[in-house]
């Protein structure tokens, strides 16, 4: 075999996950590379171009802490990042530490096999390079999902799927549009398409739990004042469950107030926006009645909001505990379903049938439209590894070794693929957590895991099998002590017709989880094998 390149190490995607670990890995001197299949930086920045897409965790938080110096520089201008705007900050990240001369756009990765210590990978364009170390930070939403429904190439209008959205803004002004999905970008995008489509028609499967953000421009004062004090919030932000400066963990149950002590609480939260609700209370993601209390409380400002009866009872959510699949955040999501040009159709007991030339069949009755936009999120956390064929010495396939869902150890190494890392994987916080935080302690990691290797002379790490069960086993016992399994959601493979039923983030919080990965380096690297 022609071996085209000779690397350290092969970084596979260039979101912020790949762009912080090819910026260690050139700091330490290690010849890296990034292969990335976008003409950019970004990851999901780049592709989530829809209209109204938009970060929930506000942008002070949301960016990279591990230098003071980017983070002193840059100048966030909203509350919540909007996609161009993290999209231009990506690229500023890329530019500040030169990091694009050692990314290969255009290229995706298609296969690795590990031989004789060494991964031997492939590109789509027949390049193959030979690295020590691949580092996969292919991002856990990064494989767009369109449901397989008869017909759909019988469509004649234009077809558009969130998580692949063209460069160039399409026009929806004097158009009838219709979408498939109400998830995180269906809330997201709806707004914002009603505003010009001259009808919008959204088909709805599951209705889902929606916070106001209460967006605005930021105050500069506000953010001069967040930058001076950006030691202290990264702390409070690692210690917390899910990464967030403000979320500290509540200490008060939900019954430890009367109910209208208790919904005054909620109001505030309501009032002051984002995801302050679910941190109201202890127990609202363990106790089914306690999550009860802020799922009505939800469903009856549903109820005020949305002014035809029948529509605001079928976006109550009525099939899950709040807080269970990703919550979205709204600006006027709600409020939308009183445009006149916005019908909502319950597809929940109808599923789509088919599509056909003008529209879409459910309940026997055709739908016609001009566009036809899916928001249908993507085949999370596992899709983009097991797209690639991922080959170990004796030549099995990753996919294979997943075919009843993921196993990791710690979400970063699976047993019997040495050498190979994953930033956030399957069985880590990553997705349950602001995934920048997530994303640097992993990279973070990764990188002194492979210091130590190199400087002790060892040739492969590998995590132990036996951890690696005790690990999956732990996972599902932290998950199993709260109500998310009882969500049909994609943090379950729920979405994806097919995948097996596990649920794959790590729920016991960042601060947990950083504890452990510590005592694991104390302890001389406990579940991983050198040799
Ligand atoms: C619409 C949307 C909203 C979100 N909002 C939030 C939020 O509010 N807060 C939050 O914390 N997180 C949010 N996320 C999660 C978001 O994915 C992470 O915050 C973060 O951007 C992930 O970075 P990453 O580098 O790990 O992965 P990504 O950004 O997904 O980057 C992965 C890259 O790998 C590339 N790639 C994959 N496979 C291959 C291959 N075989 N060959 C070459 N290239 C490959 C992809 O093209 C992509 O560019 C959101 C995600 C979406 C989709």
């Amino acid at each position: 075999m022609n071996i085209d390149r000779n690397l350290d190490t092969v970084i596979v995607g260039a979101g912020f996950a790949g762009m912080y670990c090819l910026h260690k890995q050139i700091q330490d001197g290690f010849n890296a590379e990034i292969f990335e299949k976008a003409d950019d930086v970004g990851g999901t920045w780049y592709w989530n171009k829809y209209p109204g897409a938009r970060c929930d965790i506000e942008s002070m938080d949301y960016s990279y802490s591990f230098s003071d110096e980017l983070q002193q520089e840059w100048n966030w201008k909203e509350k919540y990042g909007t996609q161009p705007e993290i999209l231009e900050y990506a690229r500023f990240v890329s530019k500040k530490f030169n990091l694009r001369e050692k990314i290969n756009f255009k290229t995706s990765i298609v296969k690795a096999r590990f031989i004789n210590k060494k991964w031997i990978v492939q590109t789509d364009n027949d390049l193959i390079i030979e690295c020590k170390y691949l580092i996969l930070a292919t991002g856990n939403l990064s494989t767009p999902n369109t449901p397989n429904i008869e017909g759909i190439s019988n469509f004649k209008g234009r077809i558009y799927h969130t998580g692949a959205w063209p460069e160039k803004m399409p026009e929806f002004e004097g158009r009838k549009v219709g979408i498939i999905g109400t998830g995180s970008s269906g809330v997201q995008s709806i707004p914002v398409i009603s505003e010009t489509a001259q009808e919008l028609l959204v088909f709805q499967r599951t209705a889902n739990f929606s916070l106001p953000a209460r967006h605005s421009e930021l105050p500069i004062n506000k953010r001069e004042n967040y930058k001076k004090n950006y030691k202290k919030y990264r702390e409070l932000a690692q210690n917390s469950s899910f990464g967030i400066a403000k979320y500290q963990p509540p200490t008060k149950s939900a019954f430890d107030v009367n109910k209208d002590e208790r919904d005054e609480i909620y109001e505030n939260a309501w009032q002051e926006g984002g995801q302050a609700m679910l941190f109201a209370f202890t127990d609202l993601l363990t106790n089914k009645e306690a999550n009860e209390t802020a799922a009505n409380f939800v469903r009856n400002k549903i109820r005020k909001i949305v002014k035809n009866k029948e529509t605001a009872e079928k976006l109550c959510p009525n099939d899950h505990p709040i807080g269970t699949k990703r919550l979205c955040l709204d600006s006027n999501y709600f409020e939308t379903y009183n445009k006149e040009n916005v019908s909502l159709i319950d597809i929940s007991n109808h599923p789509i049938q088919k599509i056909t030339k003008k529209g879409l069949v459910t309940n026997d009755i055709e739908y016609e439209f001009d566009d036809l936009v899916f928001a249908t999120g993507f085949d999370a956390m596992t899709g983009a590894v097991n797209a690639i064929e991922i080959l170990n010495e004796e030549n099995i396939s990753l996919k294979s070794v997943w075919s009843k869902g993921p196993k990791t150890y710690l979400g970063i190494m699976v047993s019997d693929f040495p050498n190979l890392f994953m930033i956030t994987g399957p069985q880590s916080p990553g997705v349950k957590s602001q995934m920048i935080l997530s994303i640097e302690q992993h990279v973070n990691f990764i990188h002194d895991l492979i210091i130590h290797k190199k400087n002790n002379k060892y040739l492969q790490v590998n995590a132990n099998r036996n951890k690696q069960d005790e690990w999956v086993n732990h996972n599902n016992e932290v998950a199993n002590a709260t109500l998310y399994p009882l969500a049909h959601s994609w943090y379950n493979g729920d979405n994806i017709v097919g995948k097996s039923r596990n649920f794959m983030p790590y729920v016991g919080g960042v601060a947990n989880y950083k504890n452990i990965c510590d005592e694991k380096v104390k302890n001389d690297y406990e579940g991983f094998e050198f040799l």
